[in-house]
């Protein structure tokens, strides 16, 4: 297992849309892997593999409380089939956009259809934490940020602070 160094705002591959995976093999098995090698050590509770830099339909989420037996759950190929018309509210971060937390307001409950690590179809309605992670993590492998769920003055500003962090670093 390898920890894959984080695509970081505002960096264009986080804007592009992630293809499908054709064939769960070992090869996408060592990719899940490694995507939950770098998530724990970032740490945080759910990546795209878009977060490092891999343009593929694929996302790993991890609930388990601190302390705890780590819950590895990998996602392939996601497709949200149903989204209830309750809502809530999360305070979300990502970690392609550190240290920056903002409430999102998303439906409460989704159905989503997705491949497990072994390449079986799956089926769960989640809710909670699972249903806000899910919509953060599938909005990546679209293109999408959480950042485009708040006010367009909040990411306007945010996008601002790390695009002039991104030049400060590139002139060092
Ligand atoms: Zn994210």
């Amino acid at each position: 297992m390898t920890i894959k160094p984080l695509i970081i705002l505002p960096d264009p591959i986080l804007r592009q849309v992630s293809k499908p995976v054709e064939r769960v093999d070992s090869e996408i098995r060592k990719l899940a892997e490694d995507m939950l090698e770098t998530m724990y050590d970032a740490p945080g509770i759910g990546l795209a593999a878009v977060q490092i830099g891999v343009m593929r339909r694929m996302l790993v989420i991890d609930l388990s409380k601190e302390g705890d037996p780590k819950e590895p759950q990998v996602f392939i190929n996601p497709e949200i089939l149903a989204s209830s018309d309750d809502r809530s509210v999360y305070e979300e971060g990502c970690l392609s956009i550190p240290d920056y937390y903002a409430e999102v307001e998303r439906p409460a409950t989704v159905t989503v259809k997705y491949l497990d690590a072994n390449g079986v179809e799956q089926t769960v309605e989640a809710d909670g934490l699972l249903a806000t992670c899910l919509q953060h993590e599938i909005d990546h492998l679209n293109g999408v940020l959480f950042i485009d769920h708040i006010s367009r003055l909040k990411r306007d500003m945010v996008i601002k602070k790390f695009t002039k962090a991104a030049r400060t670093k590139a002139t060092i």
